[in-house]
Order: structure tokens, then C-alpha cells, then sequence
């Protein structure tokens, strides 16, 4: 029950931000469009992006809870990896066009309606903010983390448009609105890019910061251990981090065998918390020896 109702909780804030961001995009494109300022149209086109982006963080989310069968025998948690992976592989695109939008506004200054401009930004500033506390209540995972970034920047960048309005009113420092769509653009593509790299960390089942070395000492302090070879080490995503290898002993009854490999499990697990430790016993196998697998019947 307890469950449930955190997911409803979860869906409720999935809708209300997306239908925020919605808002926003719409206000924000007709506004820019109107008042001829690139600024808040790159806005608008960002805001269009969170729409995307949530719609597939919520999609993800409900497919990483499904229940591993004997065909995903991991479950379905990397579903929410790849998503990260596209969204911000998106978003990494999508302030490359801004970027190249802004040095045109830079080349070719148009007339801006500064007061039209300072409108709709303040409305998308208390639209922001308000996606923004929804959001943060589910900071946690990458995806949801993707999500509540791109809620930070764009409150920042509707500050920007807002600063740029008035200064254009005032001063008609018409160079502000591109150079604020520059600032909004790197500020996008230099907060995504963590989540990119971590993303395709976890796709690479990169090695997540595991010291090895020390994990190989303490399994060799085990008096019955003779060596430890053969080390793997990745993740399923954020939250579960799976080790496999193998361990020489002396030969021995397989009951001595399994209790000590319970024990080496047991320990590792609890000082590196991995959660999912996987040792192959073996006797006088050397890495890379070929071994003879006669006896085995292969059909
Ligand atoms: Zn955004
Ligand atoms: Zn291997
Ligand atoms: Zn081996």
C-alpha cells in the first residue's frame, strides 16, 4: 500500500510539471515570436525539451519497475539508463543550436518589445519555480536528476530574459537577448554533461570507482585462499553494483568450499557494498590456461 502511493505521488508530480512545461513552451513561443526576442524563443524551445524529457524519464520509470523474468533476467533497470542517455544526448543537440542562434543574433540585431519580452518571462520564472519544488521532492535517480536540472536552469535563464527585457526597455542593449541564449545554452550543456558521462558509464559497465586492488588484498588474507583472478565489475545502474570472480583454494569438500565462499560474499558485500557477489571456486586454474572440458556433456 505504502508503495503505491508513493507512485501515485510520483505520477501527480510527473503531470503537473509536464503540464507547467507545456504552459511555459507555449507562452514563451508566441511571446518570443511576438516581441521578436531569440532569448525567450530559446527558452521556449528548451521548455519543449523538458516536456520530452519528462515524458520519457515517467515511461522509463514505470518500465524499471517491471520484475526481471527469465528473459531480463536483470530486470528492466537500465531502461532508465538509456533514457538518461538520450535525454541528454538530446539536450547536449539541443544547445548546440542555441549556441548557433545566438552568434546569428549577435550578426543580424532585430528590434526587441522589451516590456512584451519582461511579461512573458516573469510568468515563465513563477512557472519554473513552481515545476521546480514539485521536481524536487523525486530528486534521487538520474533521470529525476536530469529533470529538476533542467528546472534550475531554466528559472535561471527566465532571471536572464527578465534581466535582458528590462536592460532592453531602459538601455536597448539589444545585444543581451542573444548573448543571454548563449549563457542559457552552456549552462544546459555543461550540467547534462555529467549525467551523459555517467549514463555511458553505466552502458560501458565501466568500473563505478571499485578499488579492485584492495577487494583482491582482503580476499587474500582469507588463510584457505591461494589467489583471486579474473575481476568484473559494473553496474546495473545508480543504486546496485555487481561483482564476479574467481578464487583458487586447496581441494577440499564442496560443503568447506561453499562456507568459505559465503563468507568472502558476506564480507565483501558489507565492506563495498555490492550487492550482488558472484565467486567461482576453483582449485589450480591459472587465467587464461586452457582447461579441459571433456567431462562436460555439451549436446
Ligand atoms: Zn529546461
Ligand atoms: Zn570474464
Ligand atoms: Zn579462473
Amino acid at each position: 500500500m505504502k508503495h503505491e502511493h508513493g507512485n501515485e505521488m510520483n505520477n501527480k508530480n510527473y503531470l503537473i510539471a509536464t503540464i507547467m512545461n507545456v504552459i511555459i513552451t507555449g507562452a514563451e513561443l508566441v511571446g518570443g515570436l511576438l516581441a521578436g526576442s531569440l532569448a525567450l524563443v530559446s527558452d521556449a524551445i528548451h521548455n519543449l525539451t523538458d516536456v520530452i524529457s519528462l515524458v520519457i524519464a515517467w515511461t522509463a520509470q514505470r518500465i524499471s519497475s517491471k520484475e526481471m523474468t527469465t528473459k531480463n533476467t536483470f530486470g528492466y533497470r537500465r531502461a532508465q539508463i538509456i533514457a538518461a542517455f538520450v535525454n541528454s544526448t538530446f539536450l547536449i543537440m539541443v544547445s548546440l543550436f542555441l549556441i548557433i542562434e545566438s552568434i546569428r543574433g549577435f550578426l543580424n540585431p532585430h528590434p526587441i518589445q522589451g516590456a512584451l519580452m519582461l511579461v512573458i518571462a516573469v510568468i515563465g520564472l513563477v512557472a519554473n519555480i513552481v515545476t521546480g519544488l514539485v521536481l524536487a521532492r523525486n530528486e534521487g535517480n538520474l533521470n529525476q536528476r536530469a529533470a529538476l536540472l533542467h528546472v534550475i536552469g531554466d528559472a535561471l535563464s527566465s532571471v536572464g530574459v527578465i534581466f535582458a527585457a528590462v536592460m532592453i526597455t531602459w538601455v536597448n542593449w539589444l545585444w543581451l537577448d542573444p548573448l543571454i541564449t548563449l549563457l542559457v545554452a552552456i549552462y544546459i550543456m555543461h550540467e547534462t554533461w555529467s549525467v551523459l558521462k555517467e549514463a555511458t558509464n553505466i552502458l560501458m559497465e565501466a568500473n563505478p570507482d571499485v578499488d579492485l586492488q584492495a577487494i583482491k588484498k582482503v580476499v587474500l588474507s582469507c588463510s584457505y585462499v591461494k589467489g583471486a583472478h579474473h575481476f568484473h565489475v559494473w553496474q546495473l545502474d545508480e543504486d546496485r553494483t555487481l561483482l564476479t570472480f574467481h578464487v583458487t583454494m586447496e581441494n577440499q569438500s564442496l560443503t568447506q568450499v561453499e562456507k568459505s565462499i559465503l563468507e568472502i560474499q558476506e564480507v565483501i558485500s558489507e565492506k563495498y557494498h555490492i550487492d550482488h557477489v558472484t565467486i567461482q571456486p576453483e582449485v589450480d586454474h591459472i587465467d587464461d590456461q586452457i582447461v579441459d572440458t571433456n567431462e562436460c556433456q555439451t549436446n
